[in-house]
């Protein structure tokens, strides 16, 4: 069973993930954390993926399937898995429904985090994550710890002005067409309202998957 959700920068996805998976009992995929890490151990696939991250720009779609075969085909994701931030265009949709149908692996749902622009800009203005563990935090210091393993909380170059404004266009322009793809080809596109308490939006998340 894979789910994905779904939305623009700053939607929650990242933080709703671990609470739905921890719900559900299936691990997360974070193709942004992925990448993250990536360019943390100076690895070719970091090095290749830094410059299109720090503009906000997507990253190559082969580089994108490359990580999602891997990951799926991993023994801790059999069962299934909640992938976050992905896919991001029609060719990723495309390309997962092939690699899910030869590992026998189902789409049961695309979850979409919807949320105007106005409150993302001020979402991602004042986020900061921690630079191990990715946990997302707003309304705190860069330089303080992560309540979890004690990273230390860092803003992120892609929450840059310019570059907030880079990736909305691009969520307009390359992923949000990702939607039609999937009520085109029959697996269920559920919208809910991501603005609210993480916890009251957890609850609609998870209803609107029991739905
Ligand atoms: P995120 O952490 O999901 O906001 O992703 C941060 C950045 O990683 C994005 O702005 C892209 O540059 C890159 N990225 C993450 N996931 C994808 C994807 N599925 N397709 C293309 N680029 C991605």
């Amino acid at each position: 069973m894979i789910i994905l959700l779904f939305g623009k920068p700053g939607a929650g996805k990242g933080t709703q993930a671990p609470l739905l998976a921890a719900a559900l009992g299936v691990p997360t995929l974070a193709t942004g954390d992925e990448l993250r890490a990536a360019i943390r151990k100076g690895t070719p696939l970091g090095l290749e993926a830094k410059s299109y991250m720090d503009r906000g720009d997507l990253v190559p779609d082969a580089v994108i399937l490359g990580i999602i075969k891997a990951a799926l085909s991993e023994p801790r994701n059999a069962r299934g898995v909640l992938l976050d931030g992905v896919v991001r265009t029609v060719p990723q949709a495309e390309g997962l429904s092939a690699v899910a149908e030869e590992l026998g692996m189902k789409i049961k749902a695309v979850l979409v985090f919807d949320i105007d622009d106005e409150e993302i800009v001020r979402r991602l203005a004042d986020r900061v994550v921690c630079d191990t563990c990715q946990t997302p935090y707003t309304g705190r210091e860069p330089g303080t710890l992560c309540d979890k393993d004690g990273g230390v909380l860092v803003r992120r170059k892609d929450d840059e002005p310019e570059a907030i404004r880079n990736r909305l266009a691009v969520y307009q322009r390359q992923t949000a067409p990702v939607l039609d793809w999937y009520r085109q080809h029959g697996t269920r596109v559920a919208v809910i309202d991501a603005v609210g308490s993480v916890q009251d939006v957890s609850a609609r998340a998870l209803g609107a998957l029991a739905g």
